[in-house]
């Protein structure tokens, strides 16, 4: 029914829930101490179009995604803004918040569950005592570090070998560590306005944080685990170590990453100064036309952002609303009731079936577009496959309102002076460059 690309073996499978019916779905949230950008709404549209997705086919989701509210990042945001590094809570809060309104402008579900490191301190705590007790993390001075090399499947999701792993790893030396590629479970403060742990004060690291989490919220073993591409390695990795050292067996099933947002061809991040908040982008192009730029794109495929794309995304998403969006008055179909009736309808079925392979929405697109029937039926299945499975709203997009400079006035009042000499000629030429210029000329019948 759902076919998905699980990174874990790197190949296209199909989707078995562990129990009947029932989808643990984890994602891994943001560090809220900045605006979000469009390579995390890029991550989000994604993971709620596959839970809509589940969701309308009955089954019982539980999705969790948290959020990372304590990090060094936080830290600097709160002394650079407040002149108080305890104050990350308020650094913290002012972004979450922010980013709960872009979630909901881009018409995003909210999750079942969002969970906060700094409420998950006691699981977090005991997950890593679990480790050490397994002989898998071991205390220095107050930090923990994970043994890497005791997890005998270290690598198996980013398909890296620990020699590999090793040459990167020399080069940032740790004294403390027992070999350079264990990694950080627990570190250590002075600062007693840390949390309190058995290892002395201090604040975990980031990996453990998400397998306490999920943990926490969904249980040992999870059917689907998602997030960015830039988070498979070295996070997911060390995800996969923490849960399986602990808990044994398989931690998620399916692994499923989407790709960057890149532009001129450099993944966009913060840290490379490139990227653009979606809040920015929504001054100038509707949240539902920046879904639907998303959507056009096939998720495992890198996104080359532009805002020519943009542009062209605004026009075709126009378009299609033309098409199927319109034609609501005359349909006389209740959408909240038409379930039931509209999993039997063929082109219903059509656009379906491209989602549910890979969530190949580049391919639904094409077949909303080619459809040129226009009947009444087919136009209800258009809307309610745009509404239900694409999230996308149906209310029309606000005209655009733009600006007539002097040199588009100017070719007006000589096209009108052309037209009042009865100059077809010249009069037409003049509405050439205008079309050329973007602007489409309607002569209205005067009364
Ligand atoms: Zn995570």
């Amino acid at each position: 029914m759902l076919t998905v690309t699980n990174s874990l073996t790197r190949k296209k499978e199909q989707f078995t829930p562990i129990t009947p019916k029932k989808v643990n779905l984890y994602v891994c949230g943001i560090t809220p101490y900045d605006y979000a950008h469009i390579g995390h709404g890029r991550c989000y549209v994604t993971f709620d179009l596959l839970y809509s997705y589940l969701r309308l086919h009955g089954y019982d989701v539980r999705y969790c995604r948290n959020f990372t509210d304590i990090d060094d990042k936080l830290i600097q945001k709160a002394e650079k803004e407040y002149g108080d590094k305890h104050r990350y809570t308020e650094v913290a809060q002012k972004y979450i918040d922010a980013f709960h309104e872009d979630m909901e402008s881009l018409l995003c579900l909210k999750p079942d569950v969002e969970p906060r490191v700094t409420e998950s301190m006691p699981s977090i705590i005991s997950f890593i005592e679990g480790l050490i007790e397994k002989g898998y993390a071991y205390v220095v001075d107050g930090d923990v570090y994970y043994r890497v090399r005791k997890f005998a499947e270290y690598g198996k999701l980013s398909n890296r070998s620990l020699d590999d792993l090793e040459v990167g790893a020399r080069v940032e030396r740790n004294d403390k560590k027992e070999d350079p590629l264990d990694f950080a479970l627990w570190k250590h403060e002075t600062d007693k306005n840390f949390w309190k742990s058995p290892w002395g004060h201090g604040r975990p690291g980031w990996h453990i944080e998400c397998s306490a989490m999920a943990r926490d919220h969904l249980g040992d073993h999870i059917d689907i685990h998602g997030g960015g591409m830039d988070l498979l390695f070295p996070h997911h990795e060390n995800e996969i170590a923490q849960s399986e050292a602990l808990l044994g067996g398989t931690f998620s099933q399916i692994w499923m990453h989407n790709a960057f947002v890149r532009i001129n061809q450099e993944k966009m991040s913060k840290s490379l100064d490139n990227f653009f908040t979606l809040r920015d982008v929504f001054k100038k192009y509707n949240p539902m036309v920046v879904r639907f730029y998303y959507l056009q794109h096939h998720y495992r495929s890198p996104l080359d952002f532009s805002f020519e794309g943009l542009d062209s995304a605004e026009k075709a998403y126009r378009k299609l609303c033309k098409q199927y969006v319109a034609h609501d008055a005359d349909s006389g179909i209740n959408l909240d009731t038409y379930l039931e009736q509209i999993q039997s309808n063929v082109f219903f079925k059509s656009l379906v079936s491209f989602v549910a392979d890979d969530l190949n929405t580049v391919g639904s697109l094409g077949v909303l577009f080619e459809n040129r029937s226009l009947d009444t039926e087919s136009v209800a299945a258009g809307r309610f496959f745009m509404q239900y499975v694409l999230g996308l709203s149906l209310e029309p997009l606000p005209e655009k309102t733009v600006e007539i400079t002097s040199e588009i006035q100017f070719l007006l009042d000589e096209r009108e002076a052309a037209r009042i000499a009865k100059n077809w000629a010249l009069a037409d030429a003049l509405r050439d460059q205008l079309t050329a210029l973007g602007f489409e000329v309607q002569d209205k019948k005067k009364s």
